[in-house]
Formats: structure tokens, C-alpha cells, sequence
């Protein structure tokens, strides 16, 4: 198999909404009057984001999972994505499952795949993703970092913790029982874009973004953004890791150090964190169940910069957390 017919069997569908698809020099896009294009990359590397026998049905899942997270981060609505593909050899099965997990979550979001590049290579996977935030009386409705005042509440959508929990289970450190470690491998390896959610917060939201390499580390984008500082409460944080909620999850077969490190410092959620006025928070639960997702409101935006943690009743906790960095 040639690299166009590679491009042709997996890769080539009939466009419905963008004006040209794969086949020629450039893909064509007409964004809806009145919107802006948001437009976000994410790149997957062999051995750096996933181990080389991942599943190829599910790694097609995660490559465009990741990128339209942070089309949900900026609020936009996922209009189409490019695909540039690194490939050690043009193995039929591998492709096939690839190409199912990938478009079967692009069809799910509307997402058409458009264009993109071939190449034989180390394998590496790169998307770039395009999505549409309206634009209202010249003002963009497009979520950004830099919104949160002292004051506003923090919230983070679903649950957090279980990508790290795996991974730790998947290298030997955490031992867990099956059940437990399929629910928790799903979570690592087949992350849900929150894209519903992202949409129902604009014009509600006051800043968000997307949790790829932790909580505390990621939550500090916000506040270096928006010149603001913020106290999360432990207490309602480790609740968040569903792992210890599972029926087989045996009282302290994870302790409550390891439940809280998951959910603070564990990378991969791919969950939104975001801010909000005090005054919106039933507007905030009314955006959580039109899209069908659960926010719990874990802390508060000060005006003192930096980032405290307290237990339930107000005392602080230490801060040991390390969020992940590729050059750290
Ligand atoms: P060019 O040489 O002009 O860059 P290519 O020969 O690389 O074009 O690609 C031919 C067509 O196939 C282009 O429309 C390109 O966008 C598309 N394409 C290439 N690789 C992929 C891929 N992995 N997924 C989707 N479309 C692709
Ligand atoms: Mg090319």
C-alpha cells in the first residue's frame, strides 16, 4: 500500500460542512458569519505520551480527544481537524483500528478530518483542530485564562485522578484489582472532551482551561493569567478520583496521600477547570446538566497571588505537588 492509497482507504471521507476536503493543496473552511476560528495542536510520541503497543483503536480516540479538550477549554464548537501521521510501516490493522477510534469520536463531535500529512517514520501523531466561538456585538465569546477576579469560584468538571491512578498501575508502582484497573485505563486511555460543557459555559465562565498535566499546575495558568491567587479545599478534592468509589476498591488500598497526589498532581484528565462569579453558580449547575456533566465547585480566586490548599475547616495544608513538564 502506497502513501496515497494509505490516504485514500483510511483517511478520505466526503465533507459535509467544510467547503473542501482531503485531496487537494489545502483544505477550504467557511466559519458560520459572526464566528471566530479557534484553533489548537496536540502531538502524541511514541514512548513520551502513550507505550508503543498502545491499542490503535484507542489511540485514535486520545490524538483527537486531547485537542478538541481544548476546543472545550476555549468554548468553541468543533468545526474540523488536520491530521499529520508519522508511521513506522503502513500496517492495515493498525490503521484500520486507528482510523475507527479516531473517527468515530470526530463523527460524535462533528469534527471532519479535512487534510494532513503522511510520513514514514518514528511513530508521531499531530493534530491541529479548528472550532467556531461566535463573536457578539464585536466582543469574542471564546473562553480564555486570563478572566478570574477575586472572588469568583473554582470549579472542575467530572472526576480527576484515574488517567494518573492507571498509569501508575500500568508501570507496577499501584496494584489494582482488574475491574478497577479497566475503569481506570479508560479514563488514561479514552479521555472525554468536555466539549458540551465548554460551549454551556460561555458568557458564563469568567476564565477555564483544560486539565492535561495536572490540577495545581494546570489551575496556575489561570492565575498567572488573570493576576489572581486562589484556595482549594482538599476535603472536596479527593472526592473527585472515582477510582475509590468502585465497588472492589477495598478501604486504604489507595491511601488518602495517594488519592490526593491523583487528583492534584496526576496529568491527563482532560477535564475543564474553571471560574466563575459567586452570583452565577446556579447558571454554572444549569450548563453542567444541559450538557450532561457533572461540576463540583472546589475553591475560591483570591486576590492574594498563589495557590493554598485547606482541609474542611478552613487550615492549611502543605503544597508537596509537582504537575508535569516535559523539560522540567
Ligand atoms: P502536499 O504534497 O500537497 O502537501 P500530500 O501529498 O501530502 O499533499 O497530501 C495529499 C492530500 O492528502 C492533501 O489534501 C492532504 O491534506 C491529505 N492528507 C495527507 N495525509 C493525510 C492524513 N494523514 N489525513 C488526512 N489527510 C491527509
Ligand atoms: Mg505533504
Amino acid at each position: 500500500m502506497g502513501e496515497f492509497d494509505l490516504i485514500a482507504r483510511y483517511f478520505t471521507r466526503p465533507t459535509r460542512r467544510a467547503a473542501l476536503g482531503v485531496g487537494d493543496d489545502c483544505a477550504l473552511l467557511q466559519p458560520a458569519p459572526g464566528t471566530q476560528l479557534a484553533i489548537s495542536s496536540d502531538m502524541l510520541v511514541e514512548g513520551r505520551h502513550f507505550f508503543a503497543d498502545a491499542d490503535p483503536f484507542a489511540l485514535g480516540h486520545k490524538a483527537l480527544a486531547v485537542n478538541l479538550s481544548d476546543l472545550a477549554a476555549c468554548g468553541a464548537t468543533p468545526l474540523a481537524f488536520t491530521l499529520a501521521l508519522a508511521l513506522p510501516r503502513a500496517d492495515d490493522a493498525w490503521l484500520e483500528a486507528f482510523s475507527r477510534g479516531l473517527l468515530a469520536l470526530a463523527d460524535a463531535h462533528g469534527c471532519e478530518l479535512v487534510g494532513g500529512d503522511t510520513t514514514q517514520g518514528p511513530l508521531n501523531i499531530c493534530i491541529t483542530v479548528f472550532g467556531e466561538v461566535p463573536v457578539v456585538r464585536g466582543k469574542s465569546q471564546a473562553l480564555l485564562r486570563s478572566g478570574a477576579r477575586a472572588g469568583d469560584d473554582v470549579y472542575v468538571s467530572g472526576t480527576l485522578g484515574d488517567a494518573r491512578l492507571a498509569l501508575d498501575a500500568l508501570r507496577g508502582s499501584v496494584k489494582l484489582p482488574a475491574d478497577l484497573l479497566a475503569q481506570a485505563r479508560q479514563r488514561l486511555e479514552q479521555p472525554t472532551p468536555r466539549v458540551a460543557l465548554g460551549q454551556a459555559l460561555r458568557g458564563v465562565a469568567s476564565a477555564a482551561l483544560d486539565l492535561s498535566d495536572g490540577l495545581l499546575g494546570d489551575l496556575r495558568h489561570i492565575l498567572k493569567a488573570s493576576g489572581v491567587g486562589a484556595t482549594l479545599d482538599t476535603s472536596i478534592a479527593i472526592d473527585l478520583i472515582a477510582s475509590c468509589a468502585h465497588p472492589s476498591c477495598a478501604d486504604g488500598l489507595i491511601s488518602l496521600e495517594k488519592q490526593l497526589e491523583c487528583v492534584l498532581s496526576g496529568g491527563d484528565d482532560y477535564e475543564l477547570a474553571f471560574t466563575a462569579p459567586v452570583s452565577a453558580r446556579e447558571v454554572v449547575q444549569a450548563a453542567a446538566l444541559q450538557s450532561g456533566t457533572q461540576v463540583t465547585r472546589i475553591g475560591r480566586i483570591d486576590s492574594e497571588r498563589g495557590l493554598r490548599l485547606v482541609d474542611g475547616q478552613g487550615r492549611a495544608v502543605s503544597n508537596p505537588y509537582q504537575s508535569f513538564d516535559h523539560f522540567a
